[in-house]
């Protein structure tokens, strides 16, 4: 059985930047949804329910299912692992990764060209969707987005850093305004 993972700090810590009732409906509702659905997917396949949900995820197209298992799983699986990154990666408090952002430097110029270049992925995925830098498998790191719960272990990749930009993450607080939820979002990174 998957499980809900706990938040490593309160609802009420990453604010003002993400309100608590934002945080508590997110991590309650919409991820423990996510986490209920995948385990009622995987019910009828006793094979698959020890694996960790990054290699359902990396190998989804492979797996013996039917059609519909597959979606619920890409959606749902695809949930959880995303959140699961993404309450991580965020603190009150930061805690830079220094190997990681030398190489955000060496990779994309500055910390603060990589910072345009996913804030244009978060701004430019339309409807529903997630930003990402990903390692892929050649070791580089880059940025994109994938929509709906898509997840970057789907495409080969591993996750490093993930933005949700579905409206359920920032709609409270910042009603449409995406960008001002991006911008203020860097403020809760932990890693960089
Ligand atoms: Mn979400």
């Amino acid at each position: 059985m998957h499980q809900l993972p706990s938040l490593p700090y309160s609802y009420d810590s990453l604010a003002p930047h993400i309100d608590a009732l934002t945080m508590e409906i997110h991590h309650t509702k919409h991820h423990q949804a996510y986490v209920d659905k995948l385990n009622s997917a995987l019910e009828k396949y006793p094979d698959l329910q020890d694996k960790s949900i990054e290699e359902l995820l990396r190998d989804l197209n492979n797996l013996p299912i039917d059609d519909k298992d597959k979606m619920a799983i890409r959606n749902n699986g695809g949930g959880h692992a995303n959140h699961s990154l993404f309450w991580n990666i965020m603190s009150p408090n930061k805690s830079v990764e220094e190997d990681l952002k030398s190489e955000i430097e060496s990779t994309f110029g500055s910390v603060d060209e990589f910072k345009e270049k996913f804030a244009a992925a978060a701004l430019g995925r339309f409807g529903s969707g997630w930003a990402w830098l990903v390692r892929d498998q050649n070791d580089q790191l880059s940025v994109y987005s994938t929509a709906n719960q898509d997840s970057p272990y789907m495409d080969g990749y591993t996750p490093l850093i993930g933005l949700d930009v579905w409206e359920h993450a920032y709609y409270l607080k910042y009603q449409n305004k995406r960008a001002e939820y991006i911008e203020n979002w860097w403020n809760v990174l932990k890693v960089l």
